[in-house]
């Protein structure tokens, strides 16, 4: 027997590694959410249609090419728990392997072809520190690995670290964010066609915030993705 493989067995029956949704125990191969999960997730393939439901949502309030979103996010719904785990429970890497499954599905679409460039949507820097991490960050980190798109996350900057949106209103909302983005540079997303991407878009204010923001690059095209869709 390999003691390797024995060792983890003894490891796993002490700390068993269990799915953040279901609960059942990990195989060696998962990590943080089984496969039976991951297939379960309300996937909303909505990069396929136009007019769908991100894009009614944005419509008029900004110019943008496409808005996509990996799975319907419910309240008590799969995606809400890992959501709350990438968010809240330090496991970034949940961010990176829900990235990395929505690049493949997006992989050769007419969405992901023009997109020259992916801009997570940014945390002040002392949240990102009391956080450890940037949860859009991640999301766009695994996107680029399966698809192979840069990443910049230096641009797109916050400049104020606002209160929480949870609680607010759509009006409270986009008050909370107006202004609280900028770019550095302005010249770094000239003629660049520049996917934005968050963990979940409800309102869209934060989206629209950074956006306005982007816009200030000449000729730039904005399109967005986010792991979910709010209903
Ligand atoms: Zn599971």
């Amino acid at each position: 027997m390999n003691p390797k493989w024995v060792l983890e067995e003894i490891t796993h029956f002490f700390y068993p590694n269990c799915c953040v949704i279901c609960k059942s125990k990990l195989l060696y191969n998962e990590q943080d959410v089984c496969l039976q999960c991951l297939y379960n997730l309300p996937k909303t393939n909505n990069y396929k249609e136009t007019n769908n439901l991100g894009e009614i949502l944005l419509a008029g309030r900004f110019p943008f090419q496409r808005v996509a979103s990996f799975a319907f996010f419910t309240k008590d719904g799969l995606l809400q728990t890992l959501i709350h785990e990438l968010k809240y429970n330090h496991k970034p890497r949940i961010g990176n392997l829900l990235g990395a499954i929505y690049g493949i599905d997006l992989q050769g679409s007419s969405f992901l072809k023009p997109i020259d460039v992916i801009v997570p949507v940014p945390l002040h820097p002392k949240k990102k520190i009391t956080r450890g991490y940037n949860q859009a960050e991640a999301f766009a980190k695994g996107l680029s690995q399966s698809t192979s798109i840069p990443v910049s996350v230096d641009e797109l900057v916050r400049l104020i670290n606002n209160p929480t949106q949870t609680k607010r209103s759509k009006t409270q909302r986009w008050e909370n964010v107006k202004g609280i983005f900028g770019v550095k540079d302005a010249e770094i997303f000239q003629n660049k066609h520049v996917l934005l991407v968050d963990d979940v878009i409800t309102t869209g204010s934060t989206l629209e915030a950074c956006a306005n923001a982007l816009l200030e690059c000449k000729n730039i095209q904005i399109s967005i993705a986010t792991i979910g869709k709010a209903l």
